[in-house]
């Protein structure tokens, strides 16, 4: 890339995509293409439109610093507010123009001659760029587990994060595989419709309360018109999230103090002794996402809902069979067993210098500098990549801090004409070993989950705070990069 405005295309118009182009544009750079798969920009919260589907971390943080409203309906707010803002800011910095929806991008491929990237799409077009920013997500792929007879059940099935609206769970006898954060939105909302519903799970969960009821007028009325108030409770929130990093950080003693919080929140939902023994995690708290929610356990001890905890066997045609023998039959059967994570988040082919795969660098698992650039992928860039996933705080906090950055990396590529910047093999080595040399000790170590992989290295989460990752990433250091 030698031109004053180089060719950039980002793959995934989420928060990502849609944080990077803002960024971008607001520094000058103009030529800016979005693809993304989806018939529309919104990322996870065009998919996710289960009912209930909210996010956990509140609107407050969870929003752009450049972009906050004062008229949240309530604390955590549901999907269609969400996606509705992003489509909104998306359109007031008139970056929603450069999105262009039902495309896929199926390969990325550098070209040492050229040092540019092509990306070819489904339909097989080939699309040239200087730079490329990866905006896919970590949870976009969801994930259906191999259990034996997965395809031969005869009844309606759908996953969480592709909701069958058109489906009516009234009167039905509906199964749900998984107890994570997606099935206690979810759970609660649907009880009361369906005539049975059993609930299966694997890993009971620490739960923290979320009432998440709307604001009153009075509440709404005062963060629209108090000044300071929008950014007090952005600050205490931000402070909030921290506190629960600094529990999974230091599992013998803050993180007691987590544990104990939990513990008497939960026994206080949990009445029903047997319900209570069979959805008491048995992890150190901290170390899976704690889930926040205050209408999930008790939906567990409604005399229509049934939580099962015996091992899965197999699915039937006709429902789950379990290890004791026991056989559920349903007529509908929910994934909630989340997403591909740790293959990582690539739906795609990436090969970079000298033809070498993505899957090939990371054939000892996924690693980056900052989560944002890999050794030999020239100028590519990847949002919410490798260890900068959050258990305590909002990502939106670090997709703007990875937008400054990879801004920065092509301002510098720019000031020195030259094509294209890659990180020093050694940075990347160096800044691996320190990250991963901060998980000694940390709860996140303690069990099994989505956060690790088959090696038990953490893979998707930041081992700090938020600030210290906005630290490390405020000013790009030329001197960790190549200039090609
Ligand atoms: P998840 O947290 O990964 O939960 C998947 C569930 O499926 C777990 O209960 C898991 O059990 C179970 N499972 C997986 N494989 C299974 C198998 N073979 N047999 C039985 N059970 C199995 O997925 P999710 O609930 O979709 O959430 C994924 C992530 O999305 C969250 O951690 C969060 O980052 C994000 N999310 C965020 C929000 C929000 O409000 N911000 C809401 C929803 C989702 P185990 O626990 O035993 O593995």
């Amino acid at each position: 890339m030698t031109s004053a405005d180089p060719k950039i295309v980002i793959v995934g118009a989420g928060f990502g995509g849609i944080a990077a182009a803002i960024e971008l544009q607001k520094h000058g750079f103009t030529d800016i293409t979005i693809l993304d798969a989806a018939p529309a920009l919104g990322g996870t919260w065009l998919h996710n439109t289960y009912p209930g589907a909210a996010c956990d971390v509140p609107s407050h943080l969870y929003s752009f610093s450049f972009a906050q409203r004062r008229d949240w309906s309530r604390l955590c707010s549901p999907q269609a507010e969400i996606l509705s803002y992003l489509q909104g800011v998306a359109r007031d910095y008139g970056v929603d123009r450069r999105v262009v929806p039902n495309t896929r991008v199926t390969a990325c491929t550098w070209d040492d001659g050229t040092r540019r990237w092509t990306l070819t799409t489904e339909d097989g077009a080939a699309l040239d760029a200087d730079a490329v920013v990866i905006a896919t997500g970590q949870l976009n792929r969801p994930s259906i587990p191999p259990i034996v007879g997965a395809d031969s059940f005869a009844g309606h099935t759908f996953h969480s994060a592709r909701w069958d609206h058109g489906y009516d769970l009234r009167g039905k006898r509906v199964a749900v595989i998984g107890s994570g954060a997606s099935a206690v939105q979810f759970v609660p909302e649907i009880a009361p419709l369906v005539t049975r519903l059993t609930v299966f799970q694997r890993t009971g969960n620490w739960f923290m309360p979320r009432k998440n009821r709307p604001y009153p007028a009075v509440v709404r009325a005062a963060v629209k018109h108090v000044p300071g108030l929008q950014a007090y409770r952005r600050r205490y929130i931000y402070h909030y999230g921290n506190l629960l990093t600094r529990m999974i950080r230091n599992p013998r003693t803050l993180g007691r103090l987590g544990h104990s919080m939990s513990a008497r929140f939960m026994r206080s939902q949990l009445t029903d002794p047997d319900v209570r023994a069979k959805a008491w995690p048995d992890f150190t708290f901290g170390c899976k996402r704690v889930l926040f929610s205050s209408s999930f356990l008790p939906a567990l001890q409604r005399p229509n809902v049934e939580l099962v905890t015996d091992a899965i066997t197999r699915i039937t045609p006709t429902g789950v069979e379990t290890a004791n023998g026991g056989t559920h039959d349903v007529d509908c059967l929910i994934w909630a067993t989340g997403f591909a994570t740790t293959g990582f988040m690539f739906p795609m082919k990436i090969a970079g210098a000298g033809g070498r795969t993505l899957d090939e660098a990371w054939s000892d698992g996924p690693r980056a500098h900052l989560g944002i650039t890999v050794s030999g992928f020239p100028s590519m860039f990847v949002m919410y990549g490798p260890n900068t996933n959050t258990s305590g705080g909002s990502i939106i906090v670090y997709l703007e801090a990875q937008a400054r950055y990879l801004r920065q990396a092509l301002q510098q590529v720019r000031v020195r004409r030259a094509a294209a910047i890659d990180v020093r093999p050694e940075t990347e080595a160096a800044s691996d070993r320190k990250l991963q040399s901060r998980f000694a000790g940390t709860a996140w170590t303690q069990c099994d989950s989505w956060y690790r992989d088959g090696t038990g290295r953490v893979v998707t989460n930041w081992p700090g705070y938020m600030g210290e990752y906005e630290k490390a990433t405020r000013t790009l250091d030329p001197a960790e990069f190549q200039f090609l």
